[in-house]
């Protein structure tokens, strides 16, 4: 899954950064409203944290005009302390929740995961599919009942198979939601990761369907 950041304060955006690579999310980040705009148009992020206090253009301006264009990316925007009528305006302008400044960091965390679970169609926490279970709030994966140990990035493919899964997944599509735009992105270490993540979860976890993508099938008879 990954996230932009759009928040002008740079220790701020840091600290965000941080704790979303943390629980599992690649980062982009945009600094003035103009950037926040072009990359929430041009980008397929799984969500946006977006700051309403911003240079150039003010974040509510950028969320209506993601809106306006038919970009339905959920978006969490952070909002003045006590500024009630700035929430209700950024809610009516399309926002999916808010967080006033200053917020508790696992707090964003926990809404963020929230937010993306629901945007998947996922009501519980943890996602579950035939053998394989994610707890999103833990980062952990089992295979009947078995815990497994993944890296950073295998733990970024599970979960974002998972929380599309029954659904085949383009390669193309991967790279975009697996990695930020300052990592590398390659099809053969795509293709590398996936041996490498199929080989600890087991042979049937993940398939490829040649020339279409992977997928986690759904589990359901
Ligand atoms: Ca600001």
């Amino acid at each position: 899954m990954r996230i932009l950041v759009v928040e002008d304060e740079t220790r701020i955006a840091d600290d965000v950064g941080a704790a979303l690579r943390d629980a599992g999310f690649a980062c982009d980040f945009a600094t003035d409203g103009e950037d926040a705009w072009f990359k929430g148009d041009t980008e397929p992020y799984d969500l946006i944290v977006l700051d309403l206090g911003l240079p150039q253009l003010d974040g509510l301006t950028v969320l209506k005009r993601w809106r306006a264009a038919g970009r339905t990316t959920p978006v969490l925007i952070l909002t003045a302390r006590g500024s009630w009528p700035e929430r209700v305006e950024g809610i009516d302008a399309g926002a999916d929740d808010y967080l006033p400044k200053p917020f508790q960091m696992p707090e964003l965390v926990a809404r963020v995961r929230s937010l993306i679970r629901r945007a998947a169609g996922h009501a519980s926490a943890v996602i579950e599919a035939g053998p394989i279970a994610v707890d999103t709030r833990q980062m952990r994966v089992t295979v009947d009942g078995k815990p497994i140990n993944l890296t950073p990035l295998e733990y970024r493919l599970v979960s974002f198979l998972i929380h599309n899964k029954g659904r085949v997944v383009a390669p193309v599509e991967l790279l975009d939601h697996l990695y930020g735009d300052e990592e590398s992105r390659e099809t053969n270490a795509l293709e590398a990761l996936v041996m490498r993540t199929r080989k600890k979860l087991g042979p049937n976890s993940i398939e490829t369907r040649r020339g279409f993508g992977y997928l986690i099938p759904d589990g359901q008879p």
